[in-house]
């Protein structure tokens, strides 16, 4: 495709501009438009809010981070095996400002619980805990343990509760699917 030349380029910037001001209309906004903020373009019209809701509902950034034993199976999701790149799963990233779902992969210690809440408070909002396993989700062979929490959701809201010992790889696909279904309105809290 041939590039853009001056004039291409001006009248694509106008029917941007045009755009944001429609859909700003009524609103009180700073004369460059263009440059608005999305937040206040979210606001603006119900057809917006949908469209934000399906690009959050499309696009989970899970957390590169593991507490235990069910971490290894964390690891298999990533296997061919699982193949879950096919939903986009994969982008597991490795600092939380950039990610969205953290899946709790293990039994939590006590003393891990401030370093846990740190790491959640430093995600992106809004922001959703996955319970991956008995251990995670209530001390599992540990709950009479001195020094592991009877579940993470003692500590941090859960949206999604996976059953096991170790639990399935495929378990956590399917529970990313379920939230996927609960950001997108079709599962109530
Ligand atoms: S649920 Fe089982 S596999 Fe997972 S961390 Fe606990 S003991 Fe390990």
């Amino acid at each position: 495709m041939a590039d853009y030349d001056g004039e291409e380029f001006e009248n694509a910037r106008k029917e941007m501009e045009g755009l944001v001001e429609r859909s700003l209309q009524g609103r009180e906004v700073k004369p460059n438009v263009l440059f608005a903020k999305l937040s206040e373009i979210t606001k603006s019209a119900p057809v917006t809010k949908d469209l934000i809701r399906w690009s959050r509902q499309n696009s989970v950034w899970p957390m590169q981070f593991g507490l235990a034993c069910c971490a290894m199976e964390l690891m298999d999701f990533g296997s061919a095996r699982v193949d879950a790149e096919r939903k986009g799963y994969l982008l597991f990233r490795g600092t939380p400002r950039q990610c969205d779902v953290m899946v709790v992969a293990g039994w939590v210690t006590k003393s891990m619980i401030p370093e846990i809440k740190r790491l959640y408070e430093q995600m992106s909002s809004p922001k959703y805990v996955i319970s991956y396993g008995e251990c995670a989700t209530c001390g599992g062979p540990w709950f009479e343990s001195y020094n592991i929490i009877k579940g993470i959701d003692q500590v941090l809201p859960v949206d999604v509760y996976v059953g096991g010992c170790p639990p399935r790889p495929e378990s956590l696909f399917a529970a990313l699917m379920k939230l996927q279904k609960k950001i997108g309105g079709g599962i109530e809290d």
